[in-house]
């Protein structure tokens, strides 16, 4: 490993990454995690999307999506490793947005 680098809050990696998908729960109320290693900190992260949560009330949005879709995930990074500068309001990760592709469609054509 290289010297740690410091928590930077405007790092974008724009590249969409493959993750590895675990889905977990029941159908329509699954949970999708994804797991993979940041390419800008090179730290282990791992992140979970429920995707099944219907949105509660009339058209409101809470970002969560029915299904997974075709959308890249986007997250910032959630690895363990304490980064230099990380504001205490942040408990995990190096600051840096992430695109993860989408979990393959489950039951569908491949
Ligand atoms: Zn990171
Ligand atoms: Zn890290």
């Amino acid at each position: 490993m290289t010297a740690p680098i410091p928590y930077d809050p405007d790092a974008v990696h724009t590249p969409v990454l493959t993750f590895r998908w675990t889905v977990r729960g029941d159908p329509g109320d699954a949970l999708y995690e994804a797991s993979g290693t940041c390419p800008v900190c090179g730290c282990a992260m791992r992140r979970t999307w429920n995707f099944g949560q219907p949105p509660i009330g009339k058209g409101g949005f809470l970002g969560r999506r029915k299904e997974p879709g075709t959308e890249p995930c986007y997250t910032v990074c959630q690895c363990r490793t304490l980064h230099m500068n990380r504001p205490p309001s942040e408990p995990l990760g190096c600051g840096a947005l992430l695109a993860i592709a989408p979990p393959p469609a489950s039951g569908g054509t491949p």
